[in-house]
Order: C-alpha cells, then structure tokens, then sequence
C-alpha cells in the first residue's frame, strides 16, 4: 500500500491527514502554523509532524507515495512558489522546494480551494464523475473546477476564483480591491461585517432585537432569521446574497456544463434552506440542456477536504505531462 499525506495549511492552523490511495483517511494531526512573514518554521513543524504520524503507524517514508499541500493565496502549481500569501503574510516563497528539500519527497501544491474541488471529485460528492464545478460559501467565495477528469489550474493557478467574478458592475466594495463581486454579496465575513455595521449604525432594528443586542452575534443566520421576521435592510442584504448565488451557480452551469454542481461551507450549512434554493432556481437560469443534466449536490468532506484533496493530488499529478508533477 502506498499512502498519500494531505496539509492543509491555515494562518493558525495546519491540519495533516494521511490516506489511502481510495481515498480512505488512516491518520490525522494537528500543528500550530505560527510561521508569520517567513515559511521555514511551518516546513520544519510540518516535516516532524509527518514523520511522528509515519511512524505512529508502524511504517516508513519509502511507503509514501506522495507529499501534498493545500495552502490559501496564490500559488503556482508550475513553479511551485507561492507567489502571495495575504493570510500568512508570505511573499514569493518556493515552498514546494522547501519542504521538498527538507522531507526527502516530491512535493504538489494546489490553493486551498483548488485541492477541496479535487477532494470532493476523488473521494466525495463529485465522485464517479468526470466534470464538476464545487462551490464553497464560507467567509469568502472559493470555487473549484475539474474538466475532464483534470483540474483546471490555469496558467498561474488561480482558476476558479468564482467568488471574485463580477455580480454587479460598481457594486459594493469587495475585499479584493474591486467593486460588485458575487462575494461582497454573499461571503459569509463581508456580508456579517456590512450588517454588523448597520446595526450599529441603527439601520436594523429587527436584527438588532433578534441577537438582543449583541452585534457581536450578527451572522449570515441571524441576518437570515431576522430577514425572515420582516426587518427590511437584513431582508434586503439576504435577498441579494440569495440572488448572488443562483446567478454565479447557474452561471457556472451554463459556462461549463457540468456533471455535478457540488455547493458547500459554512453558510450554506448554517442556512439549510439556501441549497433547496439555489437547486430550485437556477434550472430557470441556466441553460436548459446543462441544467437538466448537472446535479446539483452538497459537499460531502467538510473541514477535511483541503487536506484529503491536497493528499489526493498524487493521481492527478502522477501525470508527468502536467505542468505541476
Ligand atoms: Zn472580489
């Protein structure tokens, strides 16, 4: 048997799972990130973490077959450096070398999310098809896209950004920079910040009495709740995110045709309405042959599927044609 050894690498946390080559998981650990501005802390940590969990198991590095890693930011599957990342205040650092170098493996890499859709195609709801499209709602708007059994990098490994595609033109004012994306209006953090603030603000009365006063409490449900109770602007604010979903995944339907649109994170599992939603509407949006024929299905992975996608990356790269093998 040769495992595979998935990170996921967060600003606080790195979770590592190791697993079969089915996918199924035989070990896990957890380690603290603490590697600000500069990557050799978390290589060293990761490095022993790994071989503490390889030995846990009665076995050796030579029966691993593959070293992976999910990480948030852009990275760059070719070159293997992750050119920005704005969680850990990285720069322009060849991590894939780093930990190659250090743990005596070939190492993939993939952006977090990226390595999620994989994890959901190899071993979760995507799985046994060949084209699919995942959508994650958490703080932000991530998406992946697999095509042909491979998934869709792009030149410099930022496909999928579908949380940062346009849904209104000069809209509101995204985290990224520019204006109207689909997640300024329905990523879980700009949505709870916007409405936080006009609680605060007196705007939201209803909201307000909902979270007894604890703005704090403000989140994508008790906007929903108090949405539903009749306070106009929470009604509002969720309308418009509901809106933004049904556009951007019927959108991707139509741009893709895909076997299955897989949706998951945080806001869709705290909002269980919001899935019928999305699968009643955008049949009506969609171009009709793709959306009779995608399957509209929820994540099956969870907080597991950046870590089981990234470990799952050693079937995609096992392809010594791809650019990132
Ligand atoms: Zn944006």
């Amino acid at each position: 048997m040769r495992f595979r050894i998935g990170l996921d690498i967060g600003a606080t946390k790195t979770k590592i799972i190791m697993i079969t080559p089915e996918g199924k998981i035989v070990a896990r650990a957890k380690i603290k990130t603490d590697s600000d501005k500069t990557a050799e802390p978390i290589v060293e940590r990761a490095s022993a973490a790994i071989e503490n969990l390889v030995r846990q198991q009665g076995l050796t590095m030579t029966e691993i077959e593959a070293v992976a890693v999910g990480i948030a930011g852009f990275s760059n599957p070719r070159t293997g450096m992750i050119d920005v990342s704005p969680n850990l205040h990285w720069c322009n650092v060849p991590f894939k070398q780093l930990l190659a170098d250090r743990i005596g493996k070939k190492v993939h890499m993939a952006n977090d999310v990226n390595a999620a859709a994989w994890g959901e195609f190899t071993t979760g709801a995507g799985r046994g098809a060949q084209d699919i499209v995942a959508v994650f709602v958490g703080s932000g708007i991530g998406g992946g896209i697999v095509c042909n059994g491979l998934l869709v990098e792009g030149g410099t490994g930022t496909a999928g950004e579908v949380g940062h595609m346009t849904f209104r033109a000069g809209g509101l004012q995204c985290d990224c920079g520019r204006r109207g994306c689909f997640e300024a209006y329905a990523g879980g953090m700009p949505l709870e910040r916007r409405m936080r603030q006009a609680a605060a603000a007196g705007k939201s009365p209803g909201l307000v009495k909902l979270v007894k006063g604890e703005i704090g409490k403000i989140n994508t449900r008790t906007v929903r709740l108090a949405a539903e109770a009749g306070d106009p602007v929470a009604a509002k604010a969720w309308r418009e995110a509901e809106e933004a979903l049904i556009t951007l995944s019927a959108n991707l339907i139509s741009l893709l045709n895909p076997d299955r649109l897989v949706i998951g994170g945080g806001v869709v599992e705290g909002n269980p309405g919001l899935f019928k939603l999305i699968k009643d509407k955008v049949p009506v949006r969609a171009v009709a042959l793709s959306a009779r024929h995608a399957q509209i299905v929820k994540s099956e992975l969870g907080d597991d599927a950046v870590a089981i996608g990234a470990a799952a990356l050693a079937d995609l790269y096992r392809r010594d044609d791809l650019p990132g093998g």
